[in-house]
């Protein structure tokens, strides 16, 4: 049983008790719940998840199916045909008709499965103080009771009674429609305040967009605010993308002029050659069905679903369909550097203050390691500087160091944490008390904490990117006081940041009295200068190998940080980005208009001290130029760039639930090779959408080709209408399945992204499916005719052209597996294990269609002798040769064919 509620109407509500009554009420404690509560509570009141909403039911899905123009006119053309006596047909329709329906509703039904997962992949986390460890958890997992950590781009996991508040501001617009973030604080309010007034609590599903806070988990799943409303808030995520609206608008048209190409031949045959009625409806029904790609749509939804299904193996997890399409055409990326191009294994590796420049060594998280100065191993307690410059990374830091098995684990930012790792390698232990904060953001780049001294004076501790502390600081501390600042911070700067390292300053003044709540005004003047600290980061080596592979498919890399321009330069250059010499930093940025800066984007690979205003600029500078984007981001500030960009990449591990909500596609890891990996299945995605259409239009404009022919010239049709069915609706669509899961050609990375306007039904893909189709029904004849002129039955002759038919299809297939290179090879003659079954299975309907006497009896097929089946395989390598020779012209001719 799990409760109603965690508060008894008789008991007061939590926005008004201050924030000890609320702890004490739910038999919380600072330092969070111990694993038995957890256990205990999560049974009674089951998980913080709003209840599931109800999926499309299973029949609904499956009459979904119907619900499509091509099957509704096939299901009249039975009822017609049914009116005419012929019932037979009718039932072959009709069983065909319902074979596809499930056929489709069995692969959407694995589709949608495999996007359902994909989703839960993407389920929000919390950081939570469990049994006084700060950890991460599923935000199902949470607990009243339960302390949580928030900060700006987290979306509040659950109501939350605030202990702790730094210059917290949370949109709550989802819940009071109210679009000025609320301004928080620990204070209660009064009974009747309304939500929006509620300045001590923290409401589920609303965002942080500033500030940190502590806050105690009152309310979860149903029992949040928000899940008294939950059911207005189910949102439909539209699961089409451009090209499928494309063909589903192209598959309209082609139905209503199949229609009409109909009515017309029926009238033709009826009126001017004077057949029977009955006989010409059932060349148009045949005609029709010859015409129609029934198949189609359900091929192209199931090659996306493979697709999403493959990025999310590389790690890239798509959240908007769309994107899957998009990514093929992607022609810049804009990249982060810190943890996507580099680790992110962070380590101190040189220090600098007034006293001289120190290095230190050892590496990871591992707390062992020595300090030397001038290459003499120095101890750091005699260095009394270099102990507060350490001290004050330890104290100015939110990370958190935990050993388990030998193996040293950080909980937080890893450039934190390698400052807590240098601190312990000089012997300083635990942080002191804080009494204020002011938190790190991007577009201040500096960090500052409160403390106490052991004289009980408070004093403030400030750390962040060199220019900017080093503005705020007028001395610089010695061993026994402070004198002024010496003129060569900079070049020292410059020394650390041109060797790639990532720099620190870290500076201090006393404050007294103390003020209140900390802000930016206190600590902008006056500071004195402790030091300076060297992180190293080394670059990822499959990000190198990415860049190279971008390069080579005419994408561009362009990396985009926050860090200094030195530090940018030296990694850009490991990295092998195409332009690593010149660096745009955001104050440059800021000097240029709109039309100077698309004037340079385009040669400029990096970009440095930028902060997110900077990144919509960029996208949008790159856009002028026609580039197709994808951009990175992880913070609160940076979704309005990933709304612009035409891809969006949030990142998965260190990225806000703000900048995962904004984007396309979230990186799992955080990695830029895996962006890269994404690109490419993107890009195999698109190959295969157009290999399906490729093969499977042709395929039906040479059935109706051989039909019109048949009709207009009042010849014997060469395939029946019910065996056209057969061949479109089992054949054909059991061999085009398999385009969905072909791998990526092997040129795929060494062509340039495609024209983002490109048309679907490309003047390549036109001039195939007339060739193609004449191809076909030159096949069809040559088997039917020559079988009718050594005196063949009409029901042999037929059963010979499907045969041909479906031949060439298979050999078709192996052709167009490949659209432009050769596809004789000995990948190609080998075929994908998806390949071999369908091609097994294909032949084994066939030798039923041919053998079965129940099969000859519905479809009207013949036994063939054996040798007459060499004929039908000729046939298909006959068209598979020519097409070879085609493409083989083609890149003679055209170097790149489209
Ligand atoms: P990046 O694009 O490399 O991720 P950020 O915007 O995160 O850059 O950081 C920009 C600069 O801000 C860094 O070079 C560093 O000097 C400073 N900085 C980053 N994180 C912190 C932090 N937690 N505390 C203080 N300063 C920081
Ligand atoms: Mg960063």
């Amino acid at each position: 049983m799990t409760k109603q509620t965690a508060e008894n109407a008789n008991e007061a509500a939590w926005h008004t008790l201050d924030a000890d009554t609320a702890l004490a009420r739910l038999g919380g404690a600072a330092n969070g719940l111990e694993p038995a509560a957890i256990d205990q509570r999560r049974a009674e009141y089951g998980p913080n998840s709003l209840p599931q909403q109800q999926g499309r039911g299973r029949l609904q899905r499956f009459a979904a199916q119907f619900n499509n123009l091509l099957i509704q006119i096939l299901v009249a053309a039975a009822i017609i045909t049914a009116l005419l006596g012929h019932y037979i047909d009718m039932s072959v329709i009709l069983a065909v008709v319902l074979v596809n329906a499930v056929f489709g509703y069995i692969q959407e039904g694995r589709a949608e499965q495999a996007l359902n997962a994909i989703r839960a992949m993407l389920s929000p986390r919390a950081r939570v103080i469990r049994a006084g460890r700060r950890q991460e958890v599923a935000a199902e997992a949470l607990v009243p009771g339960d302390i949580v950590l928030l900060e700006a781009g987290d979306r509040v996991p659950a109501d939350v009674r605030l202990l702790q508040a730094h210059n917290v501001q949370i949109d709550e617009s989802v819940l009071t429609g109210e679009s000025v973030p609320a301004e928080k604080s620990t204070a209660a309010v009064e009974a009747d305040a309304a939500l929006g007034d509620r300045a001590g609590m923290a409401f589920s599903g609303t965002l942080v967009t500033t500030g940190q806070a502590r806050g105690l988990v009152v309310a979860t799943g149903a029992n949040t605010e928000i899940g008294h409303i939950s059911s207005l808030l189910q949102r439909v995520d539209t699961q089409t993308t451009p090209l499928l609206r494309q063909m589903g608008t192209f598959t309209r048209w082609l139905s209503l002029a199949i229609l009409v190409v109909g009515l017309a031949t029926f009238l033709f045959g009826w009126l001017l050659r004077d057949l029977n009625p009955n006989d010409v409806f059932m060349m148009v029904v045949g005609l029709s069905v010859a015409a129609i790609p029934e198949g189609l749509p359900a091929i192209l939804t199931v090659t996306l679903a493979i697709g999403v299904q493959r990025m999310a193996g590389r790690q890239a997890i798509i959240r908007r369909l769309p994107a899957v399409e998009t990514l093929g055409a992607v022609s810049t990326i804009c990249s982060d550097k810190t943890g996507t191009l580099t680790r992110n294994e962070m380590t101190v590796s040189s220090v600098i203050t007034g006293a001289g420049r120190y290095d230190i060594s050892g590496s990871g998280y591992d707390p062992q390691g020595t300090f030397s100065k001038a290459e003499q191993t120095v101890e750091p307690v005699g260095e009394p500087v270099l102990i507060e410059l350490l001290r004050g990374a330890l104290y100015c830091n939110d990370a958190e160091l935990h050993e388990a098995d030998g193996v040293w684990q950080a909980v937080g930012d890893p450039m934190e944490a390698a400052l807590v790792v240098a601190a312990r390698k000089a012997g300083l232990e635990d942080a002191t008390a804080r009494h204020g904060l002011i938190p790190f953001d991007a577009a201040h780049r500096y960090m500052a904490t409160l403390h106490k001294d052991d004289d009980d004076a408070h004093y403030v501790v400030v750390k962040g990117a060199p220019e900017q502390v080093l503005a705020m600081c007028n001395r610089q501390l010695t061993a026994d006081g402070s004198e002024p600042l010496a003129a060569d911070w900079q070049e020292r700067i410059h020394e650390l940041a041109a060797q790639g390292q990532r720099v620190l300053a870290l500076a201090r003044k006393p404050v007294d009295p103390p003020p209140p709540e900390l802000a930016h005004e206190h600590v902008a003047d006056d500071l004195i200068l402790v030091g300076l600290l060297g992180l190293i980061d080394p670059p990822r080596e499959e990000a190198i190998t990415a860049v190279g592979e971008c390069h080579s498919a005419g994408v561009r890399v362009k990396m985009i940080t926050g860090d200094h321009a030195e530090t940018a330069r030296a990694i850009g250059a490991q990295i092998g980005l195409a332009n690593s010499d010149e660096v745009l930093t955001g104050a440059d940025i800021d000097k240029l208009d709109e039309d100077e800066l698309a004037g340079v984007v385009e040669r400029v690979d990096i970009f440095a001290r930028t902060n997110p205003t900077h990144k919509l600029r960029l996208v949008t500078a790159l856009q002028r130029d026609g580039a197709v984007v994808a951009m990175t981001g992880d913070g609160v500030n940076d979704a309005p760039a990933l709304k612009r960009a035409d891809i969006g990449i949030a990142m998965g591990g260190k990225g806000t639930e703000a900048a995962k909500e904004a984007a396309e596609m979230v990186l799992a890891d955080d990695n830029f090779a895996s962006i890269v990996a994404a690109v490419r299945e993107g890009r195999t995605v698109y190959d295969n959408l157009k290999k399906a259409i490729g093969f499977l239009l042709p395929v039906n404009g040479g059935e109706s080709l051989s039909l019109i022919i048949a009709i207009l010239f009042g010849l014997t049709l060469p395939i029946a209408p019910l065996q056209i069915l057969w061949v479109n609706m089992v054949s054909s669509v059991a061999l085009a399945l398999v385009l969905a899961f072909e791998p990526a050609e092997p040129d795929i990375m060494q062509r340039p992204p495609r024209a983002s306007g490109e048309a679907l039904l490309s003047r390549f893909l036109v001039w195939r499916i007339v060739l193609v189709s004449t191809l076909f029904s030159i096949g069809i004849y040559s088997l039917f005719g020559g079988a009718i002129a050594v005196g063949l039955d009409v029901e042999v002759a037929r059963t010979l052209a499907v045969n041909a038919l479906v031949a060439m299809e298979v050999w078709y297939l192996f052709s167009v597996r490949y659209l432009s290179s050769p596809s004789f090879t000995y990948e190609g003659v080998q075929g994908t294990r998806p390949v071999l079954i369908s091609l097994a299975l294909v032949i084994g309907l066939q030798l039923l269609f041919i053998y079965a006497p129940f099969m000859n009896a519905l479809f009207d097929s013949r036994p063939l002798p054996l040798l007459s089946l060499a004929w039908v395989v000729a046939a298909g390598l006959v068209l598979f040769l020519v097409l070879e020779i085609e493409k083989w012209l083609l890149r003679l001719w055209f170097p790149a064919p489209e």
